[in-house]
């Protein structure tokens, strides 16, 4: 696609609900590792709700990123449903009135979500968290586009990223959140978040190829 238009990012969030329900079960096997084993839960039930609220989407990109973002944090309990619904909002606020975003555009928003993660829980790169898998990919996702390549094949290098950097998290020292509760322990183990982080970039991808 050249233009992200609402029903582009519709596309997205629907192949995002699909992903997280047909990996759900590896979702919450990785936080039964390191966690509480809801990830995978916590996420489809997000997701349902996500997509229910978007039934009927509203014109702007805005309007209907906010929309995700307050389903998010009102129907995922947890730490996951207040990240990923303030790195919606963050989105929404950035995209405002545009009914379609392009390369750059797109990118700005995906920014702004990534800070708006970072303002709400405070991780930094190394801590095993989904930040590790977003920061990585949001920096492929601006250096393809600055040298050239199409949208679609900038969200692919991002995607790829994503994976490498949830991989990364393994040997990782958990910092934040749940994991970090068990210190040592939650080393040899990917980080759940990362992981559905990497499931979003892939769903990204496939939306915008
Ligand atoms: P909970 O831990 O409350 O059960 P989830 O299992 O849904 O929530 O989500 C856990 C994921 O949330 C972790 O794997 C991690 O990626 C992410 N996370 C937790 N705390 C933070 C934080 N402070 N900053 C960024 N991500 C975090
Ligand atoms: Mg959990
Ligand atoms: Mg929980």
């Amino acid at each position: 696609v050249e233009a992200v238009t609402v029903d582009v990012l519709v596309g997205w969030l629907s192949a995002f609900r699909d992903a997280v329900h047909e990996h759900g079960a590896y979702l919450t096997e990785l936080d039964s590792a390191i966690g509480d084993a809801d990830h995978g839960a916590n996420l489809i039930r997000g997701m349902d709700a996500v997509m229910a609220a978007v039934a009927s989407p509203p014109e702007a990109t805005g309007d209907l990123l906010k929309k995700v973002g307050m389903t998010l944090v009102t129907s995922v309990g947890g730490a996951s449903g207040p990240l990923y619904g303030t790195f919606f909002l963050r989105m929404a606020t950035a995209s405002g009135d545009a009914t379609s975003l392009d390369g750059p555009a797109l990118l700005a928003g995906l920014e702004a979500g990534l800070e708006g993660i970072v303002a709400r829980g405070k991780a930094e790169a190394g801590d095993k968290t989904m930040y590790d898998a977003l920061a990585p990919a949001l920096a492929a996702f601006s250096s393809s586009l600055d040298g050239g390549a199409s949208l679609a094949d900038a969200a692919r290098a991002a995607a790829g990223a994503a994976a490498a950097g949830r991989d990364a998290t393994e040997p990782m020292l958990a910092l934040k959140g749940r994991a970090s509760y068990l210190g040592e322990r939650s080393i040899g183990h990917i980080d759940p978040g990362a992981a559905s982080s990497a499931l979003l970039l892939d769903s990204l991808a496939g939306a915008l190829s």
